[in-house]
C-alpha cells in the first residue's frame, strides 16, 4: 500500500514538473516569430457578429457580444501573448514572406453590423489592433449595419480590413457553383469600388454553409474561404481556401485557452 502511494506521489510529481517545464518554456518563447514550416502554429481566428451595450440586448449568444465581454476577451488574449493579424499577414504568411508570432489570431465579424462601426472600430483604433469585417452588400446602410460612408472612414484606419459575406446571405451550398462565383466576385468588385481600392479576395460563407463543388471554383478563382466549422488553424495543414473559425460567445479567456488547445488534440496535428 505504502509503495503504491509513493508510485503515485512519483508519477503527479512528474506531471506536475512536465506541465511546469511546459509552461515555462511556452512563457520565454512568447515573442518568438516563425516563418511557414519552422513550427506548427495554432492560428485561430474568432467569429463574432453584432457587439452591443448591455446584455438584455443579446437574443442569441452567437449573434450579439456585450461590448464588455468582447473587450475582456481581447485584451485577455493579448495579456496572454497573442498577438491580432490580418488576412494579408495570414496570406504573406503562407508564402513563406511574412513571419507570425507563436500566438497569432485573427478577429472577424460576420454581417457588418452596426456595432462594428461603433464599438469594434474605436477599440481597434484606441488599442492599434487590426480586426476584420465581412459585410453582405444588399444590407450596408440599412437599420442596423454600417453604411458605405462608415466603411470608408473604417478601412482608411488602415485597422478594419473589409471583405465579403455575399451579395445577399442566402444559403449558398444550394446555389449552382458558378452562381455563387458571380455573387462573391460582384460583392467584392463592389466593395473595391466602395473603397477605391483593391483588396484580398477574402470570403466568408453565409451560415458556414457551402458545397465542395461551389468551394473548389473559388479555390479555382484564387478567393480564399472562412468556413464556420468550430475547428482550429493549423500552420502544417494551412488550407486558405477552407479556414476554420471558431465562437468566443460569452467564454471567458481562460475557456477560449482551453478550446484552442482542445481542438487542436480532437482534430489533430
Ligand atoms: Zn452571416
Amino acid at each position: 500500500m505504502k509503495k503504491a502511494l509513493k508510485i503515485i506521489a512519483t508519477v503527479l510529481i512528474i506531471v506536475v514538473l512536465i506541465i511546469g517545464i511546459m509552461f515555462v518554456y511556452d512563457r520565454a518563447t512568447i515573442g518568438n516569430q516563425y516563418k511557414i514550416n519552422e513550427k506548427n502554429l495554432l492560428i485561430p481566428i474568432i467569429i463574432y457578429h453584432d457587439l452591443v451595450e448591455s446584455e438584455d440586448q443579446i437574443q442569441y449568444d452567437y449573434m450579439q457580444t456585450t461590448y464588455e465581454t468582447f473587450k475582456k476577451q481581447i485584451t485577455g488574449l493579448i495579456d496572454y501573448g497573442y498577438k491580432p493579424i490580418t488576412y494579408k499577414d495570414l496570406i504573406e504568411y503562407s508564402k513563406g514572406e511574412k513571419s507570425l508570432y507563436k500566438k497569432s489570431f485573427i478577429i472577424t465579424f460576420d454581417d457588418g453590423y452596426e456595432g462594428v462601426y461603433k464599438y469594434a472600430y474605436p477599440f481597434a483604433k484606441e488599442n492599434n489592433i487590426p480586426i476584420t469585417s465581412f459585410l453582405i452588400n444588399d444590407k450596408v446602410g440599412t437599420d442596423g449595419y454600417y453604411s458605405w460612408d462608415e466603411a470608408r472612414e473604417m478601412d482608411k484606419s488602415g485597422l478594419v480590413s473589409i471583405y465579403s459575406h455575399s451579395m445577399k446571405h442566402d444559403d449558398y451550398d444550394k446555389y449552382k457553383p458558378e452562381d455563387l462565383l458571380n455573387d462573391v466576385t460582384t460583392s467584392l468588385a463592389q466593395i473595391e469600388d466602395e473603397l477605391g481600392h483593391e483588396v484580398e479576395k477574402v470570403f466568408t460563407y453565409p451560415c458556414g454553409l457551402y458545397s465542395e463543388e461551389g468551394r473548389k471554383l473559388l479555390e479555382d478563382n484564387g478567393i480564399i474561404q472562412n468556413l464556420t466549422d468550430s475547428k482550429i488553424n493549423q500552420s502544417k495543414t494551412l488550407n486558405l481556401y477552407g479556414l476554420h473559425r471558431m465562437y468566443a460567445l460569452e467564454d471567458p479567456v481562460w475557456k477560449i485557452l482551453l478550446k484552442i488547445e482542445y481542438r487542436h488534440f480532437r482534430y489533430g496535428g
